[in-house]
């Protein structure tokens, strides 16, 4: 896995203000790099053009010269021989002019004239026979270089021009310039303090110097720059001045005397200005970056101090503890506080609202009669109630965390973990409907009991809670056993009592028969009411008998469901019921009957009774009318009439067994017609009740569950 690094905001702060202040400064120095080479490259070529006036300046000096010598060789006196009128015109004209004094120095080398001795002095001979030479040779005019005078006995320039006689050159007259006159002439350029500027001869000796001339002069240039004029006559190069001072120098050289002038710049003064910007420059990122720095430092510290408070706020909210962030200095960072200043108030809410819903649950689940028990993905006991606690017999602390399992024993333990605890499909359609199973449970000595057990589907958010409901049902199965051996017993009696019971009351009716007819002449009135007395008493005995025997046929225990056609059930009533219905006058009618599920006997039975009652209790011609509509799944019967009608009071007590409202003599009857009729509708899974009031006859209403694929649009 790639490790992240992780950066500290006050960190990520100051790379950030360096990274900007970077840029910017490298784009400074450049352009001052860039301003340094542009200056010293004008610098170049504005002391290239102060040199090349400077070796102008000294040209026209020696040019001015030579025009002086020029005008003077061609003197009349000159060529007369009359040098003592020759001398006074020399010295006339140095008045004029800027050499020292005129020498005239005939073809031997000797000085015929000297200004600077009174004429007639003895004069010695020239020093600079190389330039004889040439001015003799040549017959040009031409520039010495620095050399020690004979006369003056101190370092001087010679500008010499031949004087002829005739074609050929007899004479050399010469001009001495003084090395302090082309020194006036440097001063005169007032170059600023630190330039050194050099005149120099032919030969590259030094002639003139704005620094310390008396020390170098006659010296030769540096060697760089020696070396250098070998090559071009003009150019500008590093150098190290005779000082020993790193200079950019420049030089130029006049093509006609070959004489010429150096300018050196002292590097330190040309870079000055630039490492003085570099120095303002590097002086001020500092103190940007500096104070930037420190900037970001204080406004890291407010971020980390704001996210710091969150942080603390957010960790308590994690652990469900109150947060409170006061309010905080950097906008988005307070929003985040009071977003989680309201989640904390909402988790406050919603905490305290679970906490009492909780104790709400965990009451409703200890005081339920029913064990409880909520198991983990593993089967394992999670939530184990009081109920369940006493229904096995284990106390909670053993029961929590250890498999359920263990409450069923172990011959079945292979089939429960198959069956019940295997994962349920999640019905959310069909979440009133729990499973239920019936199982066999153990209790933690081992004891063994029934219980049912149903699998009610709860959910956590997505997630299925394995939850179980168990109850005992020990005591209900007892009472069922207890209530279908009562059954059986009942119907076993019933039979006893129609073959036992039927057969002598019949003998008992026969022969009462007989005894009216075989003795009626022979007996008094009374004994034949006697007689018939006993007669109606067997029959009504005989009647008893038989309603005993079906109230006792009908168990809920056996059923032998079909669906039946209740229009059909109709009929076989109103078949039955043809003998009192053509005697009382009666209108029996329906109204289309459905198709039920249902013991077919059993219901005719029903409606039999019924219509039966609301024939024979009733005053005048009876009108039953029968009627079924669908309620919900439903269906509800109604058997309504015209009768007597009844108290509400007795609407409950007439489907008791043997409950009659009437004697005998007014209405014949055994009380059993309503009982059978609750037995029947009970055993259908309905139930049966009656709307009546004295005189307003009677509604008997009863319902019979709709059989599955009808609704209440049918
Ligand atoms: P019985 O054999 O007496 O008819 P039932 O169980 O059928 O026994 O009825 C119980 C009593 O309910 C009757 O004695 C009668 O008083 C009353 N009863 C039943 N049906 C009606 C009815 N349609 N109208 C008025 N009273 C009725």
């Amino acid at each position: 896995m790639k490790k992240t690094r992780i950066t500290s905001i006050r960190s990520s702060l100051a790379w950030l203000v360096a990274a900007c202040l970077f840029p910017a400064t490298l784009t400074a120095a450049l352009l001052l790099a860039y301003d340094y080479q542009r200056q010293r490259a004008e610098l170049v070529r504005d002391t290239v053009a102060h040199a090349r006036a400077l070796m102008h300046a000294v040209d026209r000096e020696f040019a001015g010269a030579e025009m002086s010598l020029r005008s003077l060789s061609t003197s009349p006196s000159l060529q007369s021989r009359d040098f003592a009128a020759f001398q006074a015109q020399a010295t006339a004209l140095l008045h004029r002019h800027y050499a020292n004094n005129i020498v005239l120095i005939d073809a031997s080398g000797q000085q015929r004239i000297n200004t600077a001795r009174p004429y007639g002095q003895a004069l010695p001979k020239a020093t600079n026979m190389a330039q004889l030479e040439r001015v003799l040779q040549n017959g040009r005019t031409d520039i010495s270089d620095l050399f020690i005078g004979p006369v003056l006995k101190r370092p001087l320039i010679n500008v010499a021009v031949p004087v002829y006689s005739g074609n050929a050159v007899s004479h050399s007259l010469v001009a001495v310039v003084l090395p302090e006159h082309l020194q006036k002439i440097l001063s005169d350029y007032r170059f600023p303090s630190d330039r050194i500027a050099t005149i120099f001869d032919a030969s590259g000796v030094i002639v003139a110097r704005t620094h310390e001339i008396h020390q170098f002069i006659g010296q030769p240039l540096g060697s760089d720059l020696t070396q250098r004029l070998t090559e071009v006559d003009e150019a500008s190069l590093e150098a190290v001045s005779r000082e020993g001072i790193p200079v950019l120098s420049v030089f130029t050289r006049s093509p006609t005397s070959r004489w010429g002038v150096a300018i050196g710049i002292p590097i330190a003064s040309l870079t000055g200005e630039l490492r003085h910007s570099l120095w303002l420059l590097g002086g001020l990122a500092t103190l940007l970056l500096a104070s930037s720095l420190g900037l970001a430092w204080v406004m890291g510290g407010r971020i980390v101090q704001s996210v710091r408070a969150l942080r603390s706020a957010a960790l308590s909210l994690g652990d469900g503890r109150v947060a409170a962030v006061p309010a905080l200095e950097i906008r988005e960072v307070d929003e985040v506080g009071q977003a989680i200043n309201r989640a904390s108030l909402m988790l406050t809410d919603a905490s305290k609202a679970l906490t009492d819903s909780e104790a709400r649950m965990r009451g409703i689940v200890e005081s339920a009669t029913d064990a409880i028990v909520i198991l983990d993905d593993s089967w394992n006991i999670v939530l184990f109630n009081f109920a369940a606690v006493t229904m096995f017999g284990c106390p909670l602390e053993e029961a929590i965390g250890t498999p359920f399992i263990r409450f069923i024993p172990e011959r079945l333990r292979g089939d429960f973990s198959a069956q019940l605890l295997a994962p349920r499909e999640l019905d959310l359609q069909d979440r009133e409907a729990p499973a239920i199973e019936v199982a066999t449970a153990m209790r933690l000595d081992g004891d063994e009991f029934a219980v049912e057990i149903s699998f009610p589907q709860v959910l956590a958010g997505s997630s299925q809670v394995h939850t179980l409901i168990l109850r005992d049902i020990t005591a209900r199965l007892r009472i069922h056993e207890a209530l279908e051996r009562s059954n059986l017993d009942l119907q076993q009696f019933a039979y006893v009592a129609s073959h036992d019971l039927k057969t002598p009351l019949r003998s008992i009716g026969g022969f009462v028969q007989l005894l009216e007819k075989n003795y009626a002449d022979k007996l008094d009135e009374r004994a034949i009411a006697l007689i018939r007395r006993t007669a109606a008493a067997a029959n009504r005995l005989e009647q008893l008998t038989d309603d005993l025997l079906s109230y006792a046929r009908v168990s809920s225990g056996s059923r032998a469901f079909t669906p039946v056609d209740c229009s059909e059930v109709f009929e076989d009533v109103l078949q039955l019921l043809d003998a009192p219905i053509s005697a009382s006058g009666a209108s029996v009618t329906a109204r289309p009957l459905p198709t039920v599920t249902g013991d077919r006997t059993q219901l005719v039975q029903l409606l039999l009774n019924l219509v039966a009652n609301g024939i024979k209790y009733c005053d005048g011609p009876p009108v039953v009318h029968v009627s079924a509509e669908l309620h919900e799944r439903e269906w509800v019967f109604s058997v309504k009439d015209n009768g007597i009608g009844m108290e509400p009071k007795h609407h409950e007590r007439v489907f008791e067994i043997f409950k009659r409202l009437h004697t005998q003599q007014e209405y014949t009857g055994t009380g059993i017609g309503l009982a059978i009729c609750r037995r029947v509708v009970i055993s259908h899974g309905g139930r049966i009740w009656i709307e009546s009031a004295p005189g307003k006859g009677s509604t008997f209403r009863f319902t019979i569950p709709a059989s599955a694929g009808e609704s209440s649009s049918s």
